[in-house]
């Protein structure tokens, strides 16, 4: 879930700074384990589908977070694709703001036509569906959507368990990593919330929607009900009661991206 590369720079400069290293995405766990969620909830038809656009022997975690590495060379200018930037100070997320479609909402819209056009070359739905996979995936990264006019989170420098790091990075990877465990162990937390209800509920909606509902979750992870009210700048310590209050919400979102990214597969390839 990389932020553009003009702000790596940015991100890079403050890394040397506070000795921790650029945001590299819902790292790659993040990707790989909502991947892998999802891949056990495909229909037969799908699965055989998928496995027929991918090359021989990948699986959807493999390819998850190829649009982070890879897809940036592939497709140059794509670094926009993968955020849309809403002030957290907005009620909800309004469609109607969106001044182009160089955005993480629009492409899932775009590459959901490439993948499920059948007319188009073997190679170009291939594409689309790694883009895919990976923007259903970052649309739930609270950060890629809510915004302190700090670029997502990347300027809100902050002190995580005495590790200097930013906003961003902390729900691209820090929290994951603090709450530990490998890819099993994150199978289990997300499979865990995943109820009947739960899907009955996530299964509806637009992107719009998920945008939205990221929103909500950023006005959270901008906040510390200990401090002072309004979203907290730089300079905050986070802590272990901060990891408390957000892990249910990071794994609700993991959750609520497995569960559709199965179902935008299904549908496409019924
Ligand atoms: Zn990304």
């Amino acid at each position: 879930m990389t932020r553009p590369a003009t702000r790596m720079i940015v991100l890079l400069t403050a890394a040397a700074l506070t000795s921790a290293g650029p945001a590299l995405a819902w790292g790659p766990q993040g990707h790989r384990v909502i991947a892998r969620v999802a891949e056990g909830r495909l229909s037969p038809t799908a699965r055989l589908a998928v496995r027929e656009l991918l090359h021989p022997g990948d699986t959807l975690p493999d390819v998850a977070d190829w649009a982070d590495h890879d897809g940036h060379t592939a497709v140059p200018n794509s670094a926009p694709w993968h955020y849309i930037n809403v002030p957290i100070g907005d009620a909800h997320f309004d469609p109607r703001l969106i001044r182009d479609d160089k955005n993480v909402v629009a492409r899932i819209e775009h590459f959901r036509k490439v993948l499920a056009d059948k007319s188009r070359p073997k190679q170009e739905r291939q594409r689309a569906l790694l883009f895919l996979v990976h923007f259903v995936e970052d649309v739930h990264q609270p950060l890629h959507v809510g915004d302190n006019n700090d670029h997502g989170g990347n300027d809100t420098q902050v002190q995580f368990f005495n590790e200097g790091t930013n906003l961003h990075r902390v729900w691209d990877s820090d929290l994951i990593h603090k709450v530990g465990g490998n890819d099993r162990a994150w199978v289990d937390r997300i499979e865990r919330v995943i109820t009947p209800e739960s899907v009955k509920v996530w299964s509806k909606g637009s992107v719009d929607d998920w945008a939205d509902e990221s929103l909500q979750v950023a006005k959270l992870a901008y906040r510390d009900p200990a401090g002072s009210p309004g979203p907290f700048a730089s300079g905050k310590v986070l802590g272990e009661s901060y990891v408390r209050r957000m892990e249910p919400l990071l794994i609700e979102q993991m959750a609520r991206a497995s569960v559709r990214l199965a179902d935008e597969l299904n549908a496409i390839f019924r």
